[in-house]
């Protein structure tokens, strides 16, 4: 079998859990696990954060999941239906929607349902993703409050920035205005917001990826947020190069030494998930010790400068992303963000996860 491995730490996610709730004490936890729990698998992730007052995913398939699978707490689709028959379901198994859409709005006034649905209306505050603009809010709240599938009315949004130097005193002035006349529960922020804008604590808030370990704010570090990361990524060593000065290693001949370089070659490539476009010097821990990669990734390997790490033979282990490698670092290194990372660690990569 490859060596390469995913590992979930269940204590890690239980902890960065409690970091969220000491962060927003007076709000309910929403803890995200769309994309399959950030690529953690979706019951891994809901195993570990089973004290979250409620979860946030996009299909009904993984929302049926989760209820199967016993979870009692509040399950959201934070997209809401796609179509209205999935109304049936959701009613039967005591699903929230998000309502973002008039035609989400006629497809619960046509249809019968057995109990009625909670509904969180999504307000666009200045994302225009989805969600009523202000001026349509007030005639999209009469409609779902006169609507009998509706059992009750949470008040949502979602910020554009703020993980960013601006941050969201714009959006959220503009939520507050829109909703200043209404009582309803409220859920605007999600992981920076969490961390960064106690004014946008609403009765629920919406963590993702920091509960995963990972900085939602660029710049940064998780450790910052006293977050622990959850999944470690890790291969080994199958080959050793060395290369004399001038000779390249890898496709494109991306890499050349400059000097007598010791590689080793490692069972981890792009089709495991491992960024393609991850360039020479991405950080990569080898028999615990921090170094880099060089080349280019190709579909199942990838290679690491191992000159100054002489222990490190065929069978080292390699941490490709985790507590050494954070994987923030890598992603930065790859011109991307870790939720893009975590999501894509393909199938064929075996998790295992640990207490
Ligand atoms: C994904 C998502 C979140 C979680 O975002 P993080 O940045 O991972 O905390 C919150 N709310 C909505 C609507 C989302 O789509």
């Amino acid at each position: 079998m490859r060596p390469i491995q995913v590992t979930i730490s269940l204590s890690a996610l239980e902890h960065n859990l409690a970091v969220a709730k000491s962060k927003a004490p007076q709000s309910k936890i929403m803890a995200v696990v769309k994309a399959n729990g950030y690529g953690h698998g979706l019951l891994n992730a809901a195993k570990g954060l089973k004290a979250a007052d409620g979860f946030a995913i996009l299909g009904l398939d993984e929302a049926l999941t989760l209820r199967n699978a016993g979870y009692t707490q509040t399950i959201l689709m934070l997209e809401g239906v796609f179509s209205s028959d999935e109304l049936i379901h959701v009613s039967e198994k005591a699903i929230s929607i998000v309502v973002h859409s008039e035609v989400q709005i006629n497809m619960l006034e046509q249809v019968k349902l057995a109990k009625p649905i909670s509904v969180h209306l999504k307000i666009n505050t200045g994302m225009n993703r989805l969600g009523f603009k202000p001026s349509d809010f007030e005639s999209a709240r009469v409609r779902l409050e006169a609507c009998s599938n509706v059992a009750d009315l949470t008040l949502m949004t979602h910020f554009a920035t703020a993980d960013e130097f601006v941050g969201i005193a714009e959006p959220l002035a503009v939520f507050n205005k829109t909703t200043q006349d209404h009582q309803e529960p409220c859920s605007l922020a999600n992981s920076a917001s969490l961390l960064r804008f106690p004014e946008a604590h609403g009765q629920w808030v919406r963590a993702g990826i920091m509960l995963y370990g990972s900085s939602p704010v660029a710049g940064e570090s998780a450790a910052s947020f006293n977050l622990k990361p959850v999944m470690q990524f890790t291969s080994k060593i199958i080959a050793v190069q060395s290369l004399e000065t001038d000779e390249s290693i890898g496709y494109g001949q991306t890499f050349t030494a400059v000097k007598k370089t010791r590689v080793g070659i490692v069972a981890c490539g792009y089709a495991d998930g491992y960024p393609r476009h991850a360039p020479n010097g991405t950080p990569v821990a080898v028999a615990g010790e921090l170094t880099q990669i060089i080349g280019r990734v190709s579909m199942d390997m990838l290679y690491v400068d191992i000159s100054d790490i002489p222990e490190a033979e065929i069978g080292a282990h390699v941490e490709l992303w985790g507590s050494q490698a954070s994987v923030d670092d890598v992603a930065q290194a790859a011109g991307t963000i870790s939720y893009e990372l975590l999501c894509a660690v393909a199938p064929r990569v075996s998790i295992k996860v640990v207490g």
